[in-house]
């Protein structure tokens, strides 16, 4: 038998840290260019999230503001939970939802 303490200070913390500076600044994202190996910060209107039944047809995809490419990238879990969180607008390729 093991005794284990936890406690919710982190938790209080973080809230407390972010939860009056929510709609202060625009949300940007970094993201990275492929093709010109770019890199700049997008704002989240900028970006598409595309999520699939599975991981692996889940992306997002942006037009890079740099040299125009198409660019799309797998996105997972935690960079879906960002950017829907950030406000990017997201089409649901499937419908079991
Ligand atoms: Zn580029």
């Amino acid at each position: 038998m093991s005794e284990s303490a936890t406690s919710g200070v982190r938790e209080m913390t973080v809230a407390s840290a972010f939860g009056g500076m929510r709609s202060v600044s625009p949300v940007v994202f970094k993201a990275g260019c492929p093709d010109c190996r770019g890199r700049f910060e997008l704002a989240a209107s900028a970006f598409r999230l595309a999520i699939g039944a599975t991981s692996r047809t889940t992306f997002y995809s942006f037009t890079c503001p740099e040299c125009g490419a198409s660019v799309r990238k797998p996105a997972g879990e935690r960079i879906v939970e960002l950017l829907t969180g950030g406000g990017v607008s997201t089409l649901r390729l499937h419908s079991t939802l």
